[in-house]
């Protein structure tokens, strides 16, 4: 890959490559956009198969970061790191701290959290060199897992576009299809069990499944019958990638609101969604709740704050979905559309001089 041509193409501010043998630490930290604010996003532990792996997968997760976190209202903008290594094999406290130096090298245009391969615990080993973390266990004051945030985000989320395709916000007597029943899919089954919904479920895992079976009396079915599943709402909240050319013809969901990242596996996804009229919660706007909570973490905010904030996700799907039906264009587009006016709108704000 060209680095700096990409960057240029989609305006990155900042690659940074770490690198420290001693400690065993190979990263790249990418900062995206600090338009709103700090560039904000997780550290992701993975052993990638190649340095190019690693830098495509960095660039294209800070600049999602971006759009999240703007989408969210959030004062922040985007940024991610990735350390590369087998998290059960090479993750130690010196490679952790190494990478906390790093991130303190940065003085605050990155604050970094947990993602795939990190956990609540590495953040505190982080913290001992940075201050610049957030996500740290809530005995020592931090959020601690946002994944049930998460959760409450996707549920407002839906109702929103239960009210735009079915005339109400209720999810009661709705049939939901939920793709993934690790910690946001579980704590979303939940939810969805509370409000009345029909749960039909699937994961690879087999403790998940018999889980959900028992608390939630969800129906399961295998991982590729998902798609076939005659619901009202699909939910994915496993992997990325799983609206694409081949399932979107399967899918008999009118809805599609979820918590895993980069559902669509290509752009075009969204325009053939919106042509068979199947309303897509866009991710990143649809699982904000994330990001919203760990802020709490840094704009010294209480839980309640979060939850308020997150219960919004609900108001900022509806202009989401108002947008894509005034200029005709998909609901992805369209928060595209909005963040980018948000970004672009404080970037012209008038210099005052301090
Ligand atoms: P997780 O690892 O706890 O859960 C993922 C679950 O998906 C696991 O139970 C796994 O067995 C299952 N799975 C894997 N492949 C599958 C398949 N082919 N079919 C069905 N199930 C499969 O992860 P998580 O934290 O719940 O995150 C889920 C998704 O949400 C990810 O895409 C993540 O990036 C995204 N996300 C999570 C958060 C959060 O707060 N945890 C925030 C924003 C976005």
């Amino acid at each position: 890959m060209n680095i700096i041509e990409y960057m240029e193409k989609y305006e990155y501010e900042q690659v940074a490559i770490c690198c420290d043998k001693g400690a065993g630490l190979k990263a790249i930290i990418a900062i995206h956009d600090t338009t709103l604010g700090p560039a904000f996003g997780g550290v992701r532990m993975w052993p990638y198969a190649t340095e190019d792996d690693a830098v495509t997968d960095v660039l294209r997760l800070s600049r999602a970061m971006t759009y999240k976190a703007a989408a969210a209202g959030l004062k922040f903008g985007g940024g991610t790191a990735i350390i590369i290594g087998d998290p059960k094999k090479d993750k130690t406290e010196a490679l952790l701290r190494s990478f906390g130096k790093y991130v303190n090298s940065l003085c605050g245009r990155y604050i970094t959290t947990q993602d795939v391969g990190t956990t609540v615990d590495d953040m505190e080993k982080i913290a001992s060199e940075t201050e610049y973390v957030v996500g740290l266990p809530v005995h020592l004051g931090g959020a601690g897992d946002p994944s049930s945030a998460t959760a409450y985000g996707v549920l407002r989320a839906t109702e929103a576009c239960s009210k735009n395709v079915f005339g109400s916000g209720s999810l009661k007597g709705k049939v939901v299809a939920v793709q993934g029943l690790g910690k946001v899919g579980s704590a979303l089954a939940r939810l969805l069990y509370q409000e009345g919904v029909e749960i039909v479920a699937c994961d690879i895992n087999d403790e998940a499944t018999k889980g959900a079976n028992r608390q939630f009396g969800a129906t399961i079915v295998s991982p590729d019958e998902i798609y076939d599943v005659d619901c009202d709402i699909f939910s994915p909240c496993a992997l990325g990638g799983v609206i694409n050319k081949d399932t979107i013809p399967r899918l008999k969901a009118r809805v599609i609101a979820g918590g895993a990242n980069n559902q669509l596996a290509e752009d075009d996804c969204a325009q053939m969604l919106a042509d068979r009229r199947i309303l897509y919660a866009p991710d990143y706007v649809a699982n904000s709740g994330s990001v919203i909570q760990l802020a709490l973490e840094l704009g010294g905010h209480g839980a309640e704050w979060a939850k308020a904030r997150i219960a919004r996700i609900y108001e900022t799907m509806e202009q989401v979905l108002a947008r894509a039906e005034a200029d005709h264009i998909s609901t992805a587009a369209a928060a595209d559309r909005m963040v980018e006016e948000r970004i672009h709108s404080v970037r012209r704000s008038k210099r005052i001089y301090r």
